[in-house]
């Protein structure tokens, strides 16, 4: 039995700061800053948090070629950085939406969604850039120093995915709030200025035209005003203004001025992304379903999924969120068929176990349940969604012991919310803590 000093030594243990590394020398200025957060710091909660981020974007796509492309380009850029050390990987995630990301570690990750709307291998290399851009100024580590960023950052807490109240009827509630970008760092416009201009520089010494990053920022300028939803989490991560592009612009035009005459790598590009691209137009349903699930319209997404699957019958994604979206809609037995469908296209990513586990809570098929998300735990460790649900349906199983030990695993990530709530309550009510 876990008493309350240690339980309590479990939260603390789980809660505690970085350890204290006083100041250190950025990298890119060269001058000294209050860094509390160390490099192995840095890569230790990359470590812990990127999987759980891009399995939300529903994994790496299972396309061999693409990813190495992408790894490619990245690593030709990030060689020229002010951090070449660090252990940069890329990939690109099934997401629809648009976005790229890095953690503090060098993990990078761009979308389908904004891949498929770039047309050169220089404007790839500023994406990634801008990113490489935010490892090496140490941006995260900067913002966890001052303290001005996100507590979900440091405890690799999920506390927005505890939105739902558990209990059976809300396991749908569940489905809707597993939304992107939850554990991403939240950029100043000064970080965004100063990860262009570095961004700018390491694809240039990397052999690319400034011009890539002239494009980008226009691409992406236009998206922004002709659908805003769909850069939403986008723009909440990396504030975008006319400033961005006006700034990558006359960077190209003076200081670059000798390398814009550099050809642009387009034929390069179109034939990496060649089967991609084709997938555009069934993308952007994809994106309006998930916006729809997100704004609690499951038929609305339902149809949307149906259709992208009618040009993509394989697409993990769209069978992930077509089971979401039938859980929400109270259709339990559908979408635990739909969720077996993903794990047959995808068995290495955690999503399909995951929402065939709460299909199966829905059911009170509680023993399948448990397996899912053991399954599920497996191929994501960790994940707060797969130890509360699991505990919940041990619990429903009367396995006492083993709910109270996945409910102290769920609270040692997450402290807040209906579900750590109703994880401490059992665990009190067992006598678990006073
Ligand atoms: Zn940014």
């Amino acid at each position: 039995m876990l008493s309350r000093r240690r339980f309590l030594a479990f939260l603390a243990a789980s809660a505690a700061a970085p350890v204290l590394s006083g100041c250190a020398v950025n990298p890119v200025t060269g001058r000294n800053q209050l860094m509390l957060v160390g490099e192995d710091d840095e890569i230790a909660m990359d470590r812990r948090q990127s999987p759980q981020q891009f399995s939300a974007d529903f994994g790496p796509m299972q396309d061999a070629a693409l990813n190495a492309y992408v790894t490619e380009v990245g690593l030709a850029v990030a060689r020229q950085s002010h951090r070449p050390q660090m252990p940069y990987s890329f990939r690109v995630v099934n997401a629809p939406y648009a976005n790229a990301y890095a953690f503090p570690g060098g993990s990078i990750a761009v979308t389908r969604g904004i891949l498929a709307r770039l047309e050169s291998e220089d404007e790839l290399a500023a994406l990634v850039g801008h990113e490489i851009g935010h490892v090496s100024a140490r941006h995260t580590a900067a913002r966890l120093s001052s303290g001005t960023v996100l507590s979900v950052v440091l405890g690799g807490a999920v506390a927005a995915l505890g939105a739902a109240k558990p209990g059976l009827q809300d396991v749908a509630g569940d489905v809707a709030s597993l939304g992107a970008g939850m554990l991403l760092a939240q950029y100043s416009r000064d970080d965004e200025r100063e990860a262009d201009s570095l961004g700018m520089a390491y694809m240039v010494a990397a052999g690319y035209s400034p011009q890539g990053m002239v494009d980008l920022m226009a691409m992406l300028r236009g998206l922004s005003t002709r659908e805003p939803g769909l850069v939403e989490v986008l723009f909440a991560t990396h504030p975008m203004s006319d400033e961005r592009f006006t700034q990558a612009q006359s960077l190209a035009r003076q200081r670059y001025a000798a390398a814009l005459s550099r050809p642009r790598r387009r034929e390069r590009f179109a034939a990496a992304t060649a089967r991609l691209r084709a997938q555009l137009p069934a993308l952007e349903r994809l994106e309006a379903a998930q916006r729809a699930l997100g704004n609690k319209q499951p038929a609305q997404a339902r149809a949307l999924c149906q259709q992208v699957l009618s040009f993509l019958p394989d697409d993990y994604a769209a069978l992930v969120l077509l089971a979401r979206a039938e859980l929400a809609a109270d259709m339990a037995q559908a979408a635990l068929q739909s969720a077996q469908r993903a794990r047959a296209v995808n068995p290495t990513e955690a999503q399909g176990a995951i929402v065939h586990g709460l299909a199966a809570v829905r059911l009170r098929r509680f023993a399948e349940a448990v397996q899912d998300f053991s399954e599920a735990l497996r191929l994501l460790p960790e994940n707060p969604t797969s130890i509360f649900w699991r505990g919940y349906a041990l619990d429903a199983m009367g396995d006492r012991q083993a709910a109270a030990e996945d409910y102290r695993r769920y609270l040692v990530q997450v402290r807040s919310g209906p579900q750590a709530q109703y994880a401490l309550r059992r665990l009190r009510e067992w006598k678990y803590v006073r």
